[in-house]
């Protein structure tokens, strides 16, 4: 075949997972194989899969099912390959459910995958990589090609991977390992690169970011990277995405206010604020500290976005913790909220209580009575913000002269987003003051000035 191979990508899950992909694809690219986002003009479909959860793995099982119905239409010319958390949990079932895919990739065969995706167009893969299922060691770092998948304006820095916590719900230690960091010279040379192609926005991203450096033969801190990158020239933001209340402290939350990049937002998982649910999900601190960290976070860095995510009908949850946990969402309004009905992880601790197990309808009713809750305080906190001007990095278009973008308030694909008008092709990838004329719940209207 004279031309090189085309490899078409679908990447699940979340932004860890993406950054995955990125490094794939960057390897591949960098190996002379074609990344094509026409599925009709490849050679090679890598689905890259996310499995923490059963509507996760719903939608990989959905996706390679609709990458072996692709295979079939190419009459034996095209080739299917199945990457992430799927593979990675669960080898032999997936290996046996699906005996068209042509190559797995377990989370160490990142680095990988443009040799074993030749080897499989050349010679063909026999055994088709099964992945052993042991925990993965691998972490990429700035020698790594990486092809960002994210619009220009921002990217994921992987500033570790992995979680050494043990939270009662939770498969991702068993799916991702223990956890490792990258060093803070790395992460630098990372950002250089990233910010020299033309980001504006850094989300430094790990199962638990507020850990990071802990693990390190020289061991570091969040705190200690961020003065670090405090160093670099130039108007880019950075956000923090995913740290455990635990591990955020007042010195963090000071070198976090004092910074000159990191934007007012921290992403901070509560999970729950009843003492007895916190212990029983193992989150290794309860309702006081929870409470006092929360109103110092607010003392301590005043205009912080607090984005936070709680977990409801966790066995043994009570209607009285339930009310408990709706007032505090009541009493502390969070500025962005995301929350999940329980469902029993296999192999997880809580798969295993079977006192005071929480109906999946109930659950899922609780579910709905905080995000209506949430809903309200969401539309009062935009409704206030409708005559001010506001900074807003542009992500992309929806047609000439109208764009989408984001304040400093909103992390990429899960807070809000800006709607605006401006002059042609002059916003994408770039930072706008915008008037902002309506909002609702989740969106903003504006205006750029
Ligand atoms: S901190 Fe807890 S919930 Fe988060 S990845 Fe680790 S074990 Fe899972």
């Amino acid at each position: 075949m004279a031309r090189p191979y085309r490899i078409s990508i679908v990447s699940l899950g979340c932004p860890k997972n993406l950054v995955d992909a990125e490094v794939m694809c960057g390897t591949l690219a960098s190996a002379g194989f074609q990344l094509t986002n026409d599925r009709e003009a490849a050679d090679l479909l890598l689905v890259n899969t996310c499995s923490f959860i059963a509507d996760a793995r719903d939608e990989a099982h959905e996706e390679i099912r609709e990458a072996l119905r692709w295979k079939r239409l190419g009459r034996g010319r095209r080739r299917v390959a199945v990457a992430g958390c799927l593979p990675q949990r669960e080898p032999g079932q997936t290996a046996t459910a699906y005996p068209e895919v042509d190559l797995f990739l377990s989370l160490d065969d990142v680095p990988r995958a443009a040799r074993l995706v030749r080897e499989l167009f050349q010679t063909g893969l026999a055994d088709r990589n099964v992945p052993a299922g042991s925990l993965p060691t691998y972490l990429y770092d700035h020698t790594a090609p990486r092809l960002t998948l994210t619009p220009s304006s921002y990217a994921y820095l992987k500033i570790a991977e992995g979680c050494d916590h043990r939270c009662a719900y939770c498969s991702i230690p068993s799916i991702r390992g223990h956890q490792r960091s990258r060093t803070i010279a790395s992460l630098l040379e990372e950002c250089r690169q990233l910010l020299g192609q033309g980001a504006r926005e850094l989300n430094l991203i790990g199962q638990d970011s507020s850990r990071y450096g802990l693990d390190l033969a020289e061991p570091a801190s969040l705190a200690a990277l961020v003065r670090e990158i405090d160093r670099l020239e130039g108007d880019f933001w950075v956000r923090v995405l995913y740290t455990h209340p635990r591990y955020v402290d007042d010195a963090l939350i000071d070198t976090l206010a004092a910074s000159r990049h990191v934007v007012p937002y921290l992403d901070i998982p509560l999970q729950h604020i009843s003492d007895g649910v916190l212990k029983a999900m193992r989150r290794g601190l309860g309702s006081r500290e929870t409470r006092a960290l929360m109103a110092r976070l607010r003392e301590r860095w005043p205009g912080v976005a607090v984005r936070t995510t709680f977990l409801v009908g966790f066995p043994g949850e009570t209607e009285s913790d339930f009310n408990e946990l709706l007032d505090y969402v009541t009493e502390y309004r969070f500025e962005r909220l995301g929350v999940f009905a329980f469902s029993a992880e296999p192999g997880t601790p809580a798969a295993a209580l079977t006192e005071g197990v929480v109906p999946a309808e109930e659950a899922q009713a609780r579910r709905d009575a905080i995000m209506a809750r949430q809903q309200e305080i969401a539309t009062a906190m935009n409704q206030a913000l409708v005559g001010r001007t506001l900074r807003v990095l542009v992500d992309g278009s929806e047609r000439p002269g109208r764009y989408l973008g984001r304040t400093s308030a909103d992390a990429p694909e899960i807070d809000n987003v800006v709607h605006l008008r401006g002059p042609r092709g002059a916003l994408e990838g770039n930072f706008a003051e915008v008037r902002i004329d309506k909002a609702s719940a989740y969106d903003l209207t504006g205006t750029a000035v």
